[in-house]
């Protein structure tokens, strides 16, 4: 494949309202934008970590480093001639999976441009139109958690996803339920928990939940079997499904009985359809989670998602839903709780130069 030039954008867009977790809290949405051109077409990936090791350890700076320093000097001396030798050279480096993610996704787009065709069809799916779920963050009170997910269900999202940490469970499931009635609703625990809160866990099957994300630490799968069969709620892994290998043993140990998969923290769109497929194998069910990404990030899970074992809802939520602004056209909207990717060809969103320069924190060209 001949590539002429990849370029990084290093963006940074406000948030709407401070995104609070039980790891921490963020204000600001960083991206690093990776445009690969060749053979006059651009393709365009995302490398989305969240600042100040909110999610993982990964920073939008080390992810920078690694992509100048470890990814793309490679890309540019072997030139690979498709996805797969895309892979095997992100995958002989020890660079992160954001950075990954954000160089191997650029040629998923490229790709599918070439071949004239929409993203999902390239990877598999159908149908341009996905479920999407909204997802709020720890608030300070019951009543503002209340009032801010009255204000975006009028939009239609197809399920409400709260965080949890331990005291902050029981307190609002109980007042989202009394408030909400039977929405279905799931929890997310980023990890917060530990074996010693198993028996306070049991006290979540009340709550009739879709799923308990990530309870327990990402190493402990054997926690997370032992919970998984104290409760009759599904566990889904999260920050614990990493690769393929790891999938396949949480599945074999009965850690969890559904998969949150995310292209950031795999690496990249080839080995988050090697998860989905193996999942499919094995009977689990799985559905696409965000960081959340900017558009680009965004759209691409969106197209994943389309794929048939994708049994939930998606985390991608409306542009608008986190960010003051967007560095796509058009942007992301959730109309009836579906989005519908618009006609097109690979990511079928187009990055708005305009926009990449008003966010930009510093850019960088290869030749
Ligand atoms: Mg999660």
């Amino acid at each position: 494949m001949k590539i002429e030039r990849i370029t990084l954008t290093h963006v940074r867009v406000p948030l709407v309202e401070p995104f609070k977790i039980s790891n921490g809290e963020v204000s600001e949405k960083d991206g690093i934008l990776v445009g690969v051109a060749s053979e006059g077409v651009v393709g365009w990936g995302e490398a989305s970590p969240m600042s100040g090791g909110f999610y993982s350890l990964d920073t939008p700076e080390s992810v920078w480093d690694d992509l100048v320093g470890k990814l793309i000097p490679g890309i540019l001396r072997k030139r690979p001639n498709s996805i797969g030798d895309v892979n095997s050279l992100l995958d002989g480096t020890d660079a992160s999976p954001f950075a990954k993610a954000g160089l191997e996704t650029a040629f998923w787009d490229l790709e599918a441009q070439k071949l004239n065709e929409p993203l999902f069809r390239t990877l598999g799916g159908t149908t341009g139109s996905i479920e999407s779920g909204l997802a709020v963050g720890i608030y300070p009170t019951v009543n503002k958690l209340l009032s801010a997910i009255e204000r975006y269900l009028r939009e239609g999202y197809k399920r409400v996803k709260i965080k949890v940490q331990p005291g902050w469970d029981i307190e609002p499931l109980l007042a989202v339920r009394g408030e909400f009635g039977r929405i279905p609703l799931m929890v997310d625990a980023n990890c917060a928990y530990t074996q010693k809160d198993l028996d306070h866990l049991k006290a979540f099957d009340d709550f009739e939940l879709l799923m308990i994300e990530q309870p327990l630490a990402k190493e402990d799968l054997e926690g997370h079997a032992t919970l998984q069969a104290m409760v009759q709620t599904p566990i889904c892994l999260d920050e614990s499904a990493k690769d393929s290998a790891t999938v396949r043993k949480a599945i074999d140990m009965k850690s969890c009985r559904i998969v949150n998969i995310k292209i950031q923290r795999v690496g990249g769109l080839m080995h988050a359809k090697d998860i989905h497929d193996l999942c499919a194998q094995a009977g689990v069910p799985v559905w696409a989670g965000t960081m959340p990404e900017l558009g680009i990030g965004g759209v691409q899970t969106a197209h994943l998602g389309t794929l048939s074992n994708f049994a939930y809802p998606t985390d991608v939520e409306s542009s608008s839903r986190w960010f003051v602004d967007d560095i796509i056209e058009p942007l992301i909207e959730v109309k009836n709780g579906l989005i519908t990717i618009p006609p097109g060809t690979g990511n079928c969103y187009t990055v708005s130069e305009p926009k990449l320069k008003q966010y930009e924190l510093r850019k960088q060209s290869f030749l």
